[in-house]
């Protein structure tokens, strides 16, 4: 992946301030909070600063990288939006995301679950799974601006395709705002801007920048850069296509939309180091922990003992019993874990 230059970044700027100006069918359609304005005439909308962001660096292995000293980008007249605006921007002439800008409050809380959302199909969608992604499906609708901040769901303005590793990166920033709402009852200014290169479909990343008002930033405030990528898979950001990265060339079981499904396995690791299991390689299991030669944790590929007490602590999601050898088991791909050499 190439350094994102100033150039696309100003880019998206001019593209982001020109559909959230014009602010068309996408604006603001809020489920099931009466009091949410949305507002079209603020400058709110406008996004020049993005221009300074200045080079992004290619991926380097981090989840996301702090921007600007983590200092977001929004201009006094941005900051002083009405407390529940709410914006999103216009697909582009590719359907792509342009952005989403809100004064995040009390008022923009969900007040009930999210609806369902799989009817919206982003662009570069698709439904791929891999059996080292946590929950399998390689892409997640990933939304801009999270449901627990503004109550959206199927709002395609506001759902990009993204990568299960970028979806969850993007976890604990949004807990942090919507916590710090939650519990002063203030706002804060939140601006989510997928950055495309050229006309790719798929987005290169999403750029999330949040201020906390009253306090002038003093309890919230980040901008950060977030890289759509998926360690141990290779992406053509062109269409979404994909495939296992060079790298792991391993066990995968990518099921298409269409049905179809393509396979494959060979030892490896991927590309942050997690060994990839191959699944030919059939291993014994037990229910029964006090039964189990070693403890393996499907989510790192290590494996303990069974006595080592970093086995007791895997998650019931991630923790498999296994009366096979120990050869079997690296065979398999695992790998010895430190904590207990087994
Ligand atoms: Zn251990």
């Amino acid at each position: 992946m190439h350094a994102i230059r100033k150039t696309l970044l100003a880019a998206v700027a001019v593209a982001l301030a020109l559909s959230m100006a014009l602010l068309p069918g996408c604006s603001g359609i809020t489920s099931g909070t009466p009091n949410v304005t949305v507002s079209a005439s603020s400058s709110a909308t406008a996004s020049p600063l993005l221009a300074s962001v200045g080079d992004i660096p290619a991926y380097s292995g981090a989840a996301y990288v702090t921007v600007n000293n983590s200092k977001p980008f929004f201009t006094a007249d941005e900051l002083a939006s009405a407390a529940g605006t709410e914006v999103y921007g216009e697909l582009d002439a590719l359907g792509r995301c342009t952005g989403a800008f809100a004064i995040v409050g009390t008022e923009t809380l969900p007040t009930d679950e999210r609806g369902e959302i799989s009817s919206v199909h982003p662009s570069g969608w698709q439904h791929v799974e891999y059996s080292f992604v946590d929950g399998l499906a390689l892409y997640t609708r990933c939304l801009l601006i999270a449901y627990s901040l503004t109550d959206e769901d199927a709002n395609e303005c506001n759902l990009v395709t993204g990568t299960r590793s970028m979806n969850l990166a993007q976890t604990d920033f949004e807990q942090e705002v919507a916590s710090y709402v939650r519990d002063t009852g203030n706002h804060v200014a939140y601006r989510a801007t997928p950055v495309f290169e050229g006309d790719n479909l798929l987005c290169t990343g999403i750029l999330l920048e949040a201020r906390s008002i009253e306090d002038n930033g003093k309890k919230v405030e980040f901008c950060v850069f977030f890289y759509n990528v998926e360690p141990g898979v290779e992406i053509d950001y062109a269409t979404g296509a994909n495939k296992l990265a060079e790298a792991g060339s391993a066990t995968y079981n990518a099921k298409l939309e269409s049905g179809a499904t393509v396979s494959g396995s060979q030892n490896g690791v991927t590309a942050d180091g997690t060994p990839i299991i191959d699944e030919s390689v059939t291993l014994a299991f037990t229910s029964n922990a006090s039964e189990a030669a070693y403890v393996l944790n499907t989510k790192t590929g290590k494996f303990h003992t069974p006595d080592c007490e970093n086995a007791a602590s895997i998650s019931k999601y991630n923790v498999k019993y296994t009366t096979s050898t120990r050869d079997e088991i690296v065979r398999a791909g695992y790998l010895a874990a430190s904590c207990c050499n087994p």
